[in-house]
């Protein structure tokens, strides 16, 4: 798999390291609280996986997938819900946890469902970053890495379902969605 990625923008270590510090923020804002995490599937489950045992708070878990990209690397603008959560939000704390925020569409209508649904507050952690194709203005409170503008694969994130299981995130090579 090595071989379809042009480079590697961030390494295990340098993820996991920053992670450390997001636990850390993350456990002092809520603690006392009960925070409702969400993990947006598929790819942010293994930065969920890695977060949430970095945060010293009682916590609960849910899921949610949401469709937005398919198989090709750009976005639809269409947003559907694939898996609903299954816990109510009324009166929860919530923390949103993205894989990765471009057109920041997702997260605009994820956010949206939530205020709708009346959770009592809502806060956002994403592993990365891509600001420069924002079409969706959203807040974002916790922030792993800024990146460039790339399609980037890896810890999560698929280029057609396949790469999430690498320990890092590279830039894919343009010849493999080229081809
Ligand atoms: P947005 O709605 O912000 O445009 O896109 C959000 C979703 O698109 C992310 O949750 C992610 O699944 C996908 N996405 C956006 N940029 C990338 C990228 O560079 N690589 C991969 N693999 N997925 C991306």
């Amino acid at each position: 798999m090595r071989k379809d990625i042009k480079e590697i923008l961030i390494n295990e270590v340098t993820l996991q390291r920053r992670i450390d510090e997001l636990g850390v923020e993350i456990t002092k804002d809520y603690e006392g609280k009960n925070p409702l995490i969400i993990c947006v599937l598929k790819g942010a489950v293994l930065f969920m996986a890695d977060l949430v045992q970095r945060i010293d708070t009682t916590l609960e878990m849910d899921f949610m997938a949401i469709s937005s990209y398919g198989d090709s690397t750009k976005t639809s603008g269409q947003v559907r819900i694939l898996k609903d959560l299954e816990k109510s939000v009324e009166n929860r704390d919530i923390l949103i946890v993205e894989d990765i925020v471009d057109s920041g569409l997702t997260l605009a209508y994820i956010i949206n469902l939530l205020r709708e649904r009346n959770a009592n507050s809502i806060k956002v952690c994403t592993l990365l970053e891509k600001p420069a194709r924002r079409v969706a203005q959203v807040k974002m409170d916790y922030i792993g890495f800024e990146v460039p503008d790339e399609f980037v694969v890896g810890y999560g994130l698929d280029y057609a379902e396949r790469y999430r299981n690498l320990p890092y995130i590279g830039i894919l090579k343009e010849e493999i969605y080229n081809t």
